[in-house]
């Protein structure tokens, strides 16, 4: 992959709040990367509060805030506006959010006769507060639907290459365009529409849970083949290039964060019934899905297809 040094890196597409904790109290619905009790620390709690926490509403009034610009960007502009910029972690995220947006503000429309609605990236460290309720680090990325946020703790990446085995820079960008494609079910009314079904039928919670999370795979996939398309505001090209081998690595990715491939990491024996985001096979499946037709409406997890 090579990132085109001449595109303009849009800051005010995040929120940088690494150096201020949260507050507030637990109590939303976040939706994390990946699943399982295991390999990614604490993550039980996102899951247990997916499965028998209430309305969004009810939680952001408890938390009191809507979670907006309450970080600091100067330094990160600064940074991300310096010839190095590309060198820096951060800048290299921002610059894959911007991507993923522009993507999506054509694509939406196109596939979805829908608007896209910007949403930002919050870059956190170890603990933050949300419209969801407090998220530490340890539930690795997620989106709350609640304040239409993506939240990450970029130090992830060092636990999805380290613990999870997932090396690469190309899992970055998929992290992200899984957490995107969650604001794009929530824009669709996707997410909201599963939600009922599972208050519904809390018999089949899990398998509802594993459809939304297959279908952000997808959509990350779908952006993946469209990457190199996405340009800067200006018209400038984010991309110059991706290969073969970046798609292997957010292959990867995805198959290292399957709930059987994190159970069996953790040491405990597989079991489906608690499979929240899908197998390894299927998270490859879904995301290739995504990249291979580059087609968004392919992605429909909760048709008969699937
Ligand atoms: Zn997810």
């Amino acid at each position: 992959m090579e990132l085109n040094e001449n595109a303009r890196i849009d800051t005010s597409q995040v929120d940088d709040r690494r150096g201020s904790g949260g507050g507030g109290g637990l109590g939303g619905i976040p939706i994390p990367i990946g699943g399982g009790r295991g390999g990614i620390v604490g993550i039980i709690v996102a899951v247990l509060v997916a499965l028998v926490g209430g309305g969004f509403g009810l939680n952001a009034a408890l938390d009191g805030g809507d979670g907006s610009g309450q970080g600091d960007n100067t330094s990160l502009e600064q940074k991300c506006s310096a010839d190095d910029a590309l060198q820096q972690l951060d800048c290299r995220n921002t610059l894959y959010v911007n991507s993923i947006q522009a993507y999506w503000r054509t694509a939406l429309p196109e596939t979805f006769g829908e608007q896209y609605r910007p949403s930002k990236t919050v870059f956190f460290s170890q603990a933050v507060s949300t419209g969801c309720g407090q998220a530490d680090s340890g539930v690795g990325p997620f989106y709350c639907p609640a304040d239409d946020q993506v939240y990450i703790d970029l130090t992830f990446y060092r636990l999805l290459a380290d613990q999870l085995g997932a090396q690469g820079e190309f899992a970055q960008p998929y992290v992200l365009a899984h957490e995107y494609g969650h604001h794009v079910q929530d824009l669709l009314g996707t997410e909201a529409q599963m939600r009922r079904q599972q208050q519904r039928d809390p018999g089949n919670a899990n398998a509802l849970s594993v459809k939304l999370e297959l279908q952000a795979d997808c959509y990350a996939g779908a952006w993946a083949r469209n990457a190199t398309g996405t340009a800067d505001e200006q018209g400038q090209k984010i991309f110059k290039s991706i290969s073969e081998q970046d798609i292997r690595q957010a292959i990867d990715a995805a198959e290292k964060i399957g709930d059987d491939a994190i159970q069996q990491r953790s040491g405990r024996p597989v079991n489906p019934d608690e499979f929240t985001h899908g197998t390894s096979e299927q998270r490859r499946q879904w995301f290739t899905r995504g990249y291979e037709t580059g087609d968004p409406k392919q992605c429909d997890t909760f048709g008969s297809g699937a």
